[in-house]
């Protein structure tokens, strides 16, 4: 495998400031837990949202399409996406996007539908959204860690498996509705930077759970998107971000007592971790623009070293698990952002994986 290749963190290029934004939903419902779920109605009112925006809902297919071929990518246009395939989704889909004729993306592990686990869709519920303007992909077999390694296996046993679980994924989702748009979502939104080589080598595309506007510069194997779910459904936080553009950010780097840091997953010790951000030249917003927020830790001071490089340290420890470094800057168009996150998971006191994971 190419680990060599894993140290070059993700970089892209760009002309515009262009706004694809994805959203992210899980359960839509009342009665399931709140940090996963919608309320129905608080979904209508999303849709009720872009609606009035006038902004075009496009396939997840054709936003990457874009990206890959080097096309203009669409400029305001949103792209609608659920994980794990609840069967809370249908009626909220027939009712609020079949009712517009509005694609989207189901993502499945096909291994928890063939098992028929209690609260997903069917198969044949599947296929019905298909025939209706649903592109179905792929969330990993049966929703498993694919940035964690086993005990005792090798980097390379690691990779073998997970290729393995994505590339069965993809064929039994195609087996069952004809459709193989060879993109992942990755469960829990995490990946490691082997992944993404892996991925690039098998020619898929991968979208997460930082948050932030899609444009050239983001990475096809790291797209990000908006999660909506308990704290984090509300109507003003979905006007905001639903109307965000990307951030021009060509060049990130993290780094712990001053040394690059070559991975987003950090060992136990290096919890202050420092991110270095490279603004594009050509692009609109200046390094001493930026606010930027960690997670648990609110905001963050800002040092502009020039006008295009920027670096904020954490004034804290980051915890163990999942985390974020936010950063938004001013468009000039009131209520507007451009937004990147830089998603990391901190290693427990042994160097593992946190066991409640
Ligand atoms: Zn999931």
């Amino acid at each position: 495998m190419k680990l060599l290749s894993t140290l070059i963190l993700w970089i892209g290029i760009s002309m515009t400031g262009h706004a694809a934004v994805i959203l992210q939903y899980h359960h839509i419902s009342n009665a399931t837990p709140a940090s996963t779920s919608l309320a129905p109605e608080l979904f209508r009112a999303h849709m009720a949202y872009i609606e009035e925006l006038g902004y075009d809902v496009i396939p997840l297919s054709e936003l990457v399409a874009a990206l890959n071929n080097g096309t203009e990518v669409p400029d305001n246009a949103v792209v609608i996406t659920f994980d794990d395939g609840y069967a809370d989704n249908y009626a909220p889909i027939v009712e609020e996007l079949h009712s517009r004729n509005w694609p989207y993306t189901i993502f499945v592990p096909p291994q928890i539908i063939d098992d028929q686990v209690r609260g997903y869709l069917s198969w044949d519920q599947i296929r019905e959204l298909a025939e209706h303007g649903a592109e179905i992909s792929n969330h990993s077999q049966g929703h498993e860690h694919l940035a964690a390694k086993l005990d005792g296996e090798t980097d390379d046993e690691w990779l073998s498996r997970v290729q393995a679980n994505i590339l069965s994924a993809e064929q039994r989702i195609e087996e069952q509705t004809g459709q193989s748009h060879r993109i992942l979502a990755y469960p829990y939104g995490e990946f490691a930077p082997e992944i993404l080589s892996m991925l690039a080598d098998l020619d898929f595309a991968a979208v997460g759970q930082h948050s932030g506007a899609v444009d050239h510069f983001s990475n096809v194997q790291a797209l990000p998107r908006f999660p909506f779910g308990g704290a984090y459904g509300g109507m003003s936080g979905f006007r905001t971000k639903v109307r965000t553009k990307a951030m021009p950010v060509t060049e990130f780097q993290l780094s712990s007592n001053g040394e690059r840091l070559p991975s987003h997953i950090l060992t136990h010790d290096q919890s202050w971790p420092s991110l270095t951000l490279l603004l594009d030249h050509e692009g609109p917003v200046k390094a001493s623009s930026l606010n930027c927020f960690a997670s648990g830790l609110g905001a963050q001071e800002v040092e502009a070293l020039d006008d295009y490089t920027l670096v904020t340290s954490p004034e804290g420890y980051l915890s163990v698990g999942r985390s974020r470094y936010n950063c938004t800057a001013p468009t000039g168009e009131r209520g507007r952002f451009f937004w990147y996150s830089v998603p990391i998971i901190r290693l427990d006191e042994g160097d593992q994986w946190p066991p409640e994971f």
